[in-house]
C-alpha cells in the first residue's frame, strides 16, 4: 500500500470571505478534476446555496467550525447535524485562527470533532505548530498533543473518514509556504503517528498540507510521498489559482 491507494484532495477554506457572486462564479468556473476530491469550505451562511449547486456533482461543501453540541441555548452557533442537514458533507475542526482567535482548546476541538463524526460529515482535523515551538524543537510534540487530545475522547479511533489537515501555523497567511522537506517530514511523522495510535488506517488517511498554497510549488509539494493534497486559504478565493492547484495535483 502506499501514495497510490490515496486520491488527492484540494480543499478551499474562504474563511470569512466570500459572497452569492463569489459562489456563483465557482460553479460556473471550478475545474471537476476526475483524479482529485475537490472540498469547499464557504461561510456557514453560503454552505445552503453551494451545497445545492453542487447537489449532483463530485465537489463536496463544508463548514468551517461547528459547536459541540446538538442544539440548545448557544446563541451564535451551529450544530454538525444541522450542516449535515443543509447538505454539507465536511467540517473543519482545530483551524489554527479558531484555536488563537476563538480560544478552541484541545479539549473543545475534541468534542467537536466528535460531534461532527457523529453528524456523518468527514472531519478534517487541522494541527500544527508555532513559530516558537518549531524554534524551540518542538514541532511534533505540539502537533502530537494536538492529535492525542482528539484520540482520548474518541472512542475507537478510526481515521480511514478523516482527513488530517497540517497547518503550520508560521505559514498560515504568511506568504512562505512550508518547504517540501519540511512538509514531508512532518507528515510522515504524524503517518506514524496513526499507525501507531489507530486500527490499522494510516495509509488511508489523507494527509494534507496547508499554509501559503499556490498554483506555483504546489507540484513539490503534492510530489512528496505523504502529502496527500493541500488546504488551501487566500489562493482558495481565486477561481483560476485554485483550479491551477487542481492541476499541480495531477500525478
Ligand atoms: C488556511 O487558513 O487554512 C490556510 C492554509 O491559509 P493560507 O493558504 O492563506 O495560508
Amino acid at each position: 500500500m502506499g501514495r497510490g491507494m490515496r486520491k488527492p484532495v484540494v480543499a478551499a477554506n474562504w474563511k470569512m470571505n466570500g459572497s452569492l457572486g463569489l459562489c456563483e462564479h465557482f460553479v460556473a468556473n471550478l475545474a471537476r478534476p476526475d483524479y482529485a476530491d475537490v472540498w469547499i469550505f464557504p461561510t456557514a451562511l453560503h454552505l445552503g446555496a453551494l451545497a445545492e449547486s453542487f447537489r449532483d456533482s463530485d465537489i463536496s461543501v463544508g463548514v468551517q467550525n461547528v459547536w459541540c453540541e446538538v442544539e440548545g441555548a448557544f446563541t451564535g452557533e451551529i450544530s454538525a447535524s444541522m450542516v449535515a442537514a443543509a447538505g454539507g458533507q465536511l467540517a473543519l475542526v482545530g483551524h489554527s485562527e479558531r484555536r488563537s482567535l476563538f480560544g478552541d482548546s484541545d479539549a473543545v476541538v475534541a468534542r467537536k470533532f466528535k460531534k461532527i463524526t457523529e453528524a456523518g460529515l468527514i472531519p478534517v482535523l487541522c494541527v500544527g505548530e508555532t513559530l516558537e515551538e518549531r524554534e524551540s524543537g518542538l514541532a511534533f510534540e505540539a502537533v502530537q498533543r494536538q492529535l492525542n487530545a482528539v484520540e482520548e475522547a474518541w472512542d475507537n479511533p478510526a481515521y480511514s473518514h478523516v482527513a488530517i489537515a497540517y497547518e503550520p501555523v508560521w505559514a498560515i497567511g504568511t506568504g512562505e509556504a512550508a518547504t517540501p522537506d519540511i512538509a514531508q517530514a512532518m507528515q510522515a511523522l504524524i503517518r506514524n503517528h496513526v499507525d501507531q495510535n489507530s486500527s490499522g488506517d494510516s495509509q488511508a488517511v489523507r494527509i494534507l498540507y496547508g499554509g501559503s498554497v499556490k498554483g506555483v510549488g504546489a507540484a513539490e509539494l503534492i510530489a512528496q510521498e505523504d502529502i496527500d493534497g493541500f488546504l488551501v486559504g487566500g489562493a482558495s478565493l481565486d477561481v483560476n489559482e485554485f483550479n491551477q492547484i487542481c492541476e499541480a495535483v495531477k500525478s
